[in-house]
């Protein structure tokens, strides 16, 4: 498809100025871990720690997503791939208005993670919850593990379908070892000492 005719229109109102009016630095806290991990509970508890603080945040949750802008994808390496990428675009464009904003989606794929930080350049905070197999499969909050054993999901990741750690992640949760609260406060001591807030 050519793009001849779309123009990229400048905005009235300045990113600069949008951040001047929150605060605080926008940026994009990037949670990636297993199914079970925790992403959505510690996301969840560092937007409302955040929102207490008075920062500007949304977040974008995996299920959340998958029902309304993603629901035409599915759980193949592609769909993997456009689903990431999608949320990237979007994540960027609640940076662009001056926000925190959280991402709780597994995003198995280094080179998909790799994407997003290239594309959000010092705004990407890649948060690695960081939960052993065992464990979330202990947990299996949504019952998804005892499915996937029983061949009842395909590509599940851990199981069927690979799951690549991050290597140097911003922040690094071993949540094995710490409660929600201790894993929130750490994103959150990160964020001050870096002084995005
Ligand atoms: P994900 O979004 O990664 O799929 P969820 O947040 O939906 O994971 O589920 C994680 C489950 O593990 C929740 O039921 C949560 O209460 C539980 N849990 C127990 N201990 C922890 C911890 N230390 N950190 C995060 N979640 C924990």
């Amino acid at each position: 498809m050519s793009n001849d005719n779309i123009v990229w229109h400048q905005a009235s109102v300045s990113h600069n100025e949008r951040v001047e009016r929150v605060g605080h630095q926008p940026v994009i806290l990037w949670y990636t871990g297993l199914s079970g991990s925790g992403k959505s509970t510690i996301a969840n508890a560092v937007d409302r720690k955040l929102f207490e603080m008075g920062c500007h945040t949304y977040l974008l949750d995996g299920d959340n997503v998958r029902h309304g802008l993603n629901k035409d994808l599915g759980f193949g390496d592609a769909d993997r791939v456009e689903n990431i990428r999608r949320i990237t675009e979007v994540a960027n464009l609640f940076v662009d208005a001056g926000l925190i904003v959280g991402t709780a989606f597994i995003s198995p794929f280094k080179a998909d993670r790799a994407q997003a930080r290239e594309l959000a350049g010092e705004r990407f905070v890649e948060v690695f919850v960081d939960t052993p197999l065992a464990v979330c499969e202990q947990r299996d909050p949504k019952g998804l593990y005892k499915k996937a054993r029983a061949g009842d999901i395909p590509h599940f990741t851990g199981i069927s379908s690979p799951y690549e750690a991050p290597e140097s992640p911003e922040v690094h949760l071993r949540t094995a070892e710490m409660s929600v609260e201790q894993a929130a406060e750490q994103v959150v001591n990160y964020l001050r000492d870096k002084r995005i807030i």
